[in-house]
């Protein structure tokens, strides 16, 4: 075990006195086991601790939305929409998470669980120490149940924070596509119970959206899921505004997600609430759109947000979050120090952990990357590179 992080160059923390994040100089960061105990003036030495030789040091990233529990890759659909084809008209010819779910539904527990630790690995790579997996590829109790035990036993092989979310309601399967209400009805009936059941689950996600959930199926869903005890989150306003901002406020979700879209009422609503506004620029970059999420009117009107991969084979094939900064600071429009926020304390916030992690609090885990960078700002600014030096997990050196 870490007696801390010494000979610290430029730090970040939020600070929940100023509600900003505080950018310090040198130091140490001392732990208390696997928790940060303070952050002091002196530098130790001694090889217990950690030498971070005068480079920045950040909390890791917490990244609150990620799809890794798929069996295969997409890039011919990858080729197609550099051809021309819409991410929509994709999956109208069967391609899209359809193509997904018929992977998903054939691969063995065990070789989804080995590709899905993988993943795990990589996004330690790049400095995440947390991250929220969702399921949403099996569309069926068996495929479902089987996605979430698959995340739950990578979980248990890589040294990552994981929070785990049940997505029966990322689409609908094809046998149902007739008869939606018997589907909704086996995943507010069968389906949640069950994951509750096995314990398989912190939080229930729905993809409200024009063509995929109605608001009053989502609600429907959502009720269902919050009476079994699992916490909400909602795909809400990606490709159009059907609400789903204003009815994440209503659930009281922990999280309203992607809100390319999203209404000025919307906006307003989540202001004036605690859901977390979670964006992921990522997908409307590789999606080659232009539409994004209007950051800067969500900040000004006073919205809590957060920085996400949105980490899946269709929309958004990275789990970088440097890149992700990247994006945000140049089409989100934050400075770095807003995309760092995000994704570090907004990130904890959208998950219900903001007292746990995403922030060298002393009582939090002691989660931190060091950086091969002099400063906050260079993250960001090499863009496509790994700058992660070390990644330390509750108190272990990990990277
Ligand atoms: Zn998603």
């Amino acid at each position: 075990m870490l007696r801390g992080i010494t000979n610290l160059g430029q730090w970040i923390t939020w600070n929940p006195d100023t509600r900003q994040m505080d950018v310090g100089e040198g130091g140490s960061i001392v732990f208390d086991r696997e928790r940060v105990g303070e952050i002091s003036n002196h530098v130790y030495s001694g090889p217990d601790w950690l030498n971070a030789e005068g480079r920045f040091v950040s909390p890791g990233f917490v990244d609150s939305h990620t799809h890794p529990a798929f069996a295969a890759t997409r890039e011919l659909e990858f080729e197609l929409r550099g051809q021309g084809k819409s991410y929509q008209e994709i999956a109208a010819a069967g391609g899209g998470i359809r193509n997904s779910v018929k992977t998903l539904r054939e691969i063995p527990e065990a070789r989804l669980s080995d590709l899905i630790s993988e993943r795990f690995n990589q996004f330690l790579d790049y400095g995440t120490t947390t991250l929220e997996a969702k399921s949403g590829y099996g569309l069926s109790l068996d495929a479902e149940l089987k996605s979430l035990r698959a995340i739950t036993s990578a979980a248990q092989q890589v040294p990552v924070s994981v929070q785990r979310t049940f997505l029966g309601a990322h689409e609908f399967p094809d046998e149902y596509r007739e008869n939606r209400a018997d589907y909704v009805r086996l995943l507010t009936e069968q389906m949640i119970p069950a994951v509750v059941e096995a314990g398989l689950a912190e939080y229930c996600d729905v993809f409200c959206e024009a063509g995929v959930y109605t608001p009053s199926e989502t609600r429907e869903i959502a009720r269902a899921a919050q009476h079994s005890g699992l916490a909400v989150r909602l795909h809400a306003d990606e490709f159009v505004s059907t609400g789903g901002a204003e009815l994440a406020v209503e659930l009281g979700a922990l999280s309203a997600d992607h809100l390319m879209a999203i209404s000025d009422d919307g906006i307003q609503a989540l202001a004036q609430s605690d859901v977390v506004a979670t964006l992921l620029p990522g997908t409307t970059f590789f999606l080659g759109q232009n539409q994004w999420a209007p950051a800067r009117r969500l900040l000004d009107a006073g919205a809590i947000i957060a920085l996400a991969t949105d980490f899946n084979p269709g929309s958004n094939m990275t789990l970088a979050m440097p890149f992700i900064l990247t994006l945000a600071v140049i089409y989100l429009h934050l400075t770095p120090l807003e995309a760092w926020q995000a994704a570090t304390f907004g990130g904890a916030k959208a998950l219900g952990l903001s007292q746990e992690t995403g922030s060298l609090q002393p009582g939090f885990q002691a989660d931190c990357v060091i950086w091969n960078c002099d400063n906050y700002r260079q993250v960001p600014y090499f863009y496509a590179m790994n700058l992660v030096h070390s990644v330390v997990k509750s108190g272990q050196r990990v990277r």
